[in-house]
């Protein structure tokens, strides 16, 4: 029986491809890899980018940290670099600046989308000597959550503190949980969050977009059950304890499924 092999025999019956079919082939091959490599190289390029800001972010959190707890100089800040070890994957070198802001930033990558984080120092070291010595405010003023908040709103000049994100400005606003009752013990149960702006001091609410972490000195970001869209979550943890366990395990308060994620870049100001 004759079988026609029309796709693989040409017409005078020999097997195989002509020159020209092969160069075609090859031509096809060449425009195709020249497509794709840069492609790849490109997805290779981001992933290192995006382990270099989170790295970058981690160190961020760690100085903040430090200066939270016993003040940083730039030599420790250097110090606390040099312990993490290589934070640039792309081999770009990563400097610290400490000032009235610290700024971390990477030859390669640093600058502009989301390339240097910066924080300001004065808003969280005002808010722990405010908790932990608030003049002319009795001791069971603080305890309670309504008026720790209208005295923090009263001593930052009757005006909230604000943090912004993405452009948008939020206002910065303390949370008691109520738990701890002795003046030594306010700071593992006091922590802060930001929300949308409102006028004045109004109580109630402690569904909300954005909360600070005393543990790591970073702010985090709520989002829904798909991880990606932000949703409004509950910050009413029992103590500092449970809210940095919250964060880290990205489950929100209140064992709900949201999640919270560390925000990139972000100012605070009074
Ligand atoms: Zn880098």
């Amino acid at each position: 029986m004759e079988v026609s092999h029309r796709f693989w025999r040409k017409r005078d019956g020999r097997a195989g491809f002509t020159l020209m079919e092969m160069l075609i082939v090859v031509a096809i091959i060449a425009v195709l890899a020249a497509i794709a490599i840069p492609t790849f190289a490109s997805r290779s390029d981001q992933a290192k980018e995006a382990v270099c800001q989170t790295n970058r972010q981690t160190l961020l959190g760690q100085l903040r940290y430090a200066q939270v707890i016993d003040g940083l100089t730039q030599e420790q800040a250097d110090g606390i670099r040099d312990s993490l070890g290589a934070i640039c994957p792309a081999g770009g070198t990563v400097t610290v600046e400490v000032g009235d802001t610290i700024r971390v930033s990477c030859s390669i990558h640093g600058g502009g989308s989301g390339g240097e984080s910066a924080v300001s120092q004065g808003l969280i070291q005002d808010f722990r000597d405010f908790i932990l010595n608030p003049e002319g405010v009795p001791s069971n003023e603080i305890n309670r959550n309504d008026s720790l908040r209208t005295h923090f709103y009263e001593a930052n000049g009757n005006k909230w503190p604000t943090l912004t994100v993405d452009g948008v400005e939020y206002q910065i606003e303390p949370y008691y949980s109520e738990a701890g009752k002795n003046a030594e013990d306010r700071l593992d149960y006091i922590w802060l969050f930001a929300r949308q702006k409102t006028d004045g001091v109004v109580n109630g609410r402690w569904s909300v977009p954005l909360l600070y972490n005393p543990v790591d000195g970073i702010w985090y970001r709520s989002y829904g059950y798909d991880g990606k869209r932000p949703a409004d979550a509950s910050i009413t943890f029992s103590s500092v304890e449970a809210l940095d366990n919250a964060v880290k395990t990205t489950l929100c308060g209140n064992g709900s499924a949201l999640k919270w994620r560390p925000v990139d870049s972000y100012t605070e100001s009074n």
